[in-house]
């Protein structure tokens, strides 16, 4: 009887720590076809000093950039990366230590990609950037449902196939995309500001992208007005540079996306609403080809079903770079993000397991 008693306790016990998680809220963060190689080893000398892709001038950017070791590469590269994450979260694929993490999809660009992250899901029939409506829930829109947060999961994108992959017309969420303005609720004159400077630049890579400013300060200035409880930004310059084959501005995409990356957290930090509450989540759709095919992605391009993750939030172990041996999939974050919030996420397909090592 007593057995059966202390097994009871245990149970409820063990039930109770699964929901008793500190993360509130969760901010995502998709960087398009951004390497693995650049987060570990910085910028890549077979590609920095090749003048075929270089636009901008060669010493401002060596001063900006380029260093003898790779451990000050990198943190010239991604200096809230490789200070705050490295110290404070966690980062994963370093394929130089044997830490793997991998696209599950055997497509490796775009699309596949993001929705593989998004509904924890590898669906072999989603083979294309031009693929209609995603017909596989997504975790934003599971969120999304949960009670006290309906209306507070938000998307704001660089790319306009983010209302695809994410099917708003069949959840209705606010899933913002180049060209559109924010109109919910009684705007601020920031988020006024965000509204009009999107359109006083030029389409360098055409109408279905932004420039991730843009989204930034859209996004930025929504949190502030609205405390959503899910954010989700997708940005892309990375990829658009990297398919224009210009590395310095590759890298500027990156570093820039590590600096909205950073006073994002420093504010939200500030913010009572989401301070020691909220996770952090970051990665890419895919990763790139090497040498001279680094400017492309796909099965063309070996390696670029390669990708990374970083994470910091209340519930994830300070252990910094992951130097262990091991494997983590694209299709376990979606479960990562639910039960980080004390959720199970379930959908109208499997979904991959949560990566343990993420929880204390
Ligand atoms: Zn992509």
């Amino acid at each position: 009887m007593k057995i059966k008693l202390l097994a009871l306790i245990m149970l409820v016990a063990g039930l109770n720590a699964f929901a008793q998680t500190k993360t509130r809220n969760v901010v995502m963060i998709s960087v398009d076809g951004y390497r693995w190689q650049e987060i570990f080893r910085g910028a890549d000398s077979a590609l920095f000093f090749n003048k075929k892709y270089h636009h901008q001038d060669s010493a401002a950017l060596a001063g900006k950039f380029w260093d003898k070791t790779a451990s000050a590469r990198r943190s010239k590269l991604m200096p809230f990366f490789w200070n705050t994450i490295a110290s404070k979260g966690q980062l994963y694929g370093n394929r130089d230590l044997g830490n793997l993490v991998n696209v599950r999809n055997k497509y490796w660009f775009s699309y596949p990609g993001r929705s593989e992250t998004l509904c924890g899901f590898y669906d072999e029939k989603i083979n294309s950037n031009d693929y209609p409506n995603n017909p596989n829930e997504n975790v934003l829109e599971f969120f999304n449902k949960q009670k006290g947060m309906e209306g507070k999961v938000v998307t704001f994108a660089s790319w306009d196939a983010l209302s695809r992959i994410l099917n708003r017309d069949r959840n209705k969420m606010l899933v913002n995309i180049p060209g559109e303005r924010v109109t919910a609720g009684k705007l601020t004159d920031a988020q006024v500001l965000a509204n009009e400077l999107q359109g006083y630049l030029p389409h360098y890579f055409g109408t279905s992208v932004r420039f991730d400013a843009h989204t930034y300060a859209l996004a930025k200035a929504y949190v502030l007005a609205n405390h959503p409880r899910v954010l989700h930004i997708d940005f892309s310059d990375t990829d658009e540079f990297g398919h224009h084959g210009e590395y310095d501005s590759f890298l500027d995409g990156a570093h820039y996306v590590d600096a909205m990356t950073a006073s994002l957290w420093n504010t939200m930090q500030n913010d009572p609403f989401y301070k020691d509450n909220t996770t952090f989540i970051i990665y890419p759709d895919h990763g790139r080809g090497t040498g001279d095919k680094w400017t492309s992605h796909g099965t063309s391009a070996p390696g670029s079903n390669e990708t990374w993750m970083a994470i910091i939030g209340p519930d994830t172990p300070a252990t910094g770079e992951m130097k262990n041996k091991s494997q983590i999939y694209q299709d376990q974050f979606a479960q990562s993000v639910a039960q980080l919030m004390g959720l199970k996420f379930t959908a109208n397909h499997p979904v991959g397991e949560a990566v343990k090592s993420v929880f204390k």
